[in-house]
């Protein structure tokens, strides 16, 4: 068995129980830690499994472990038994339950609990491992037992009866329980203001004199040189830019900082901006959006918490904060989190497999170097690559836009979503990437794909003004990939589409475009296709 030094922590030769702590649970209003327990050991470990499971950008694994530090450090103040294990202390194990089961024994462990993963594949592996230890021949056996995070509102068990399985289930009808359930922005049995959805109000381009206005993200200056170091160390591949401090939030009062910050400087105006796109606003690159999704879902904050601290904002500022701006938001929370969450479950392990439009082709290069002349496409993947963060319509309608129009292989962009993104976590990431975005899950969570030509793309950015491709071009040299490419994508998919309604005016209009004209744009996107990584 390798040396698993105690930390200062942990003093004791035995402990009765053991108490697993995984890095997106640092939920420090959990029922865990309302009582001191001598006799009960937590344990968080660094992994090499949980670092390569897919290569993640590096500020979102220096995320992970500094705020999975700084948890064990709150919970050692408030008088508990930890035990936080580095990269150099785990380095042996390439597998968390060898970890688990040499911990259980080096500390003569009588019950090992722990709370339910929110990704499949670890809710299967510490299954399994609850019944191995439950049955050891030879040895005293563990008794294993599983809690719930107590973070999302809606129960694990509750989700197979507001989501079925294998169909589509409407956002809109779930998010509507979801308000009258938790009795939020409710009138009685009714919405607040008469309306259940604001979209129409929001949804605006920025013009160049709302530029100026748009704050700069609250960041910090979070020192990850030991993690760097370690992750150099144990040859954990990354991607994406290193920075010298990281600027995400890493503490609970840090989280608490941003969504105060939201609330104050960017609420007022979140739902009239949140399509929109700029490549002029430099260092205010997160627009009004909250950038409070990886302290969510590391379970930091927690979606009542941020839904009351909205909700407080709005009711002390209606002056300034409209119903459409807050509705807006709450949906985000109460309505597609929870809903994502319980797509994931009821479906899977068969969601991860879905491709329903057979695309098989190969992500390019440009994903991990920004360099590409598409000025849209620059601009969202320099950015992720650089802050690993890009908004919900960079993320749908660019780069996601993109990799459905070429056909890319639905593993090869889930692949590069959930490494790539701080908040990406397979729960949240592959509802959103194979079905809301790719369409691979034909239909469940959307009623159609979202792809658009270059024109969408124009109507809610600057981004085309300094493009080197022409947005008004359809099939000449330097036209717009996305223009030909959205009619290809109809051309070629034309039997699973054509007979969606939410579809057939772009097949009519397809339809009634002279042959001649036809065959250029499918010529053009056939260039776009075998030139892609040159793009
Ligand atoms: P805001 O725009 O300020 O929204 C507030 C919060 O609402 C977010 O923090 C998030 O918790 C929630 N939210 C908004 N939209 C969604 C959604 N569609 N699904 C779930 N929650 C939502 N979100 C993740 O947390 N992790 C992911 O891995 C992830 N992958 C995505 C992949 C694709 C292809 C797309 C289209 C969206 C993805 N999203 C993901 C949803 C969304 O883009 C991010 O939650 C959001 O950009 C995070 O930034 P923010 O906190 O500033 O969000
Ligand atoms: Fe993107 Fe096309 Fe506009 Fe260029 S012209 S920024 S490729 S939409």
């Amino acid at each position: 068995m390798p040396q698993l030094t105690p930390n200062k922590n942990n003093t004791q030769k035995s402990y009765k129980r053991l108490r697993l702590i995984l890095g997106d649970q640092l939920n420090a209003a959990h029922s865990w830690y309302r009582e001191r327990d001598a006799q009960t050991l937590y344990v968080m470990a660094e992994l090499h499994q949980e670092a390569c499971y897919t290569q993640h950008h590096i500020q979102k694994i220096c995320a992970f472990f500094c705020a999975m530090e700084n948890f064990a450090g709150a919970l050692v103040q408030a008088g508990h038994e930890v035990m936080y294990l580095t990269l150099d202390d785990t380095c042996a194990y390439s597998r968390l339950t060898h970890l688990l089961q040499d911990l259980c024994i080096e500390y003569d462990i009588a019950a090992f609990e722990y709370q339910q993963p929110d990704e499949y594949r670890l809710e299967q592996q510490l299954e399994a491992f609850g019944v191995e230890i439950g049955h050891q021949a030879g040895r005293q056996s563990v008794a294993a037992v599983r809690y719930s995070t107590e973070h999302f509102l809606l129960d694990h068990q509750e989700l197979p009866t507001y989501i079925k399985p294998a169909q589509h289930n409407r956002m809109e009808a779930f998010y509507r329980k979801m308000r009258k359930r938790f009795k939020i922005l409710m009138d009685g049995d009714k919405p607040l203001g008469g309306q259940w959805n604001y979209d129409a109000d929001n949804r605006n381009k920025f013009k160049p004199k709302d530029i100026k206005a748009i704050p700069e993200p609250l960041v910090f200056s979070n020192d990850i040189t030991s993690y760097k170091k370690r992750l150099i160390k144990h040859h954990i591949k990354t991607i994406g830019f290193v920075a010298d401090e990281l600027i995400w939030p890493v503490s609970r009062q840090q989280s608490l900082a941003v969504l105060d910050y939201f609330c104050h400087y960017c609420l007022p105006l979140f739902g009239q901006f949140q399509d929109a796109m700029t490549s002029q606003a430099n260092d205010k690159w997160s627009l009004y959006h909250a950038r409070v999704s990886f302290s969510l879902n590391s379970k930091m904050l927690s979606p009542q918490q941020v839904i009351n601290q909205v909700l407080k904002a709005y009711h002390k500022a209606t002056d300034t904060i409209t119903l459409a701006q807050v509705e807006g938001f709450i949906r985000q929370i109460l309505g597609w989190r929870e809903y994502v969450r319980a797509v994931y479950w009821v479906n899977m392990p068969q969601y991860s497999q879905q491709n329903h439009l057979a695309a098989s082709a190969a992500l390019p290069s440009y994903f991990w170097t920004g360099q590409t002349k598409m000025q849209c496409m620059q601009h969202a993947l320099q950015q992720s690559l650089d802050y690993a963060y890009a908004h919900h319509i960079q993320r749908l309608m660019v780069t996601g836009n993109f990799c459905t129009l070429f056909g890319i292989s639905p593993d090869e962009v889930d692949a590069w979503y959930l490494g790539v993104y701080i908040d990406a976590i397979e729960w949240v990431e592959l509802p959103n990437t194979r079905g809301m975005s790719q369409f691979a899950d034909g239909g469940w969570v959307a009623t159609k794909p979202y792809i658009s030509s270059g024109n969408y793309i124009n109507k809610m950015s600057d981004y085309c003004k300094t493009c080197y491709y022409d947005v008004k071009q359809k099939s000449t040299n330097n036209a717009c990939p996305f223009n030909s490419m959205y009619w290809h994508f109809l051309d070629r998919h034309k039997d699973i589409f054509k007979n969606n309604p939410r579809i057939g005016m772009a097949y009519r209009a397809w339809l009634k475009q002279e042959t001649q004209q036809q065959k250029a744009l499918l010529q053009r996107a056939q260039w776009c296709i075998d030139n892609i990584h040159q793009l």
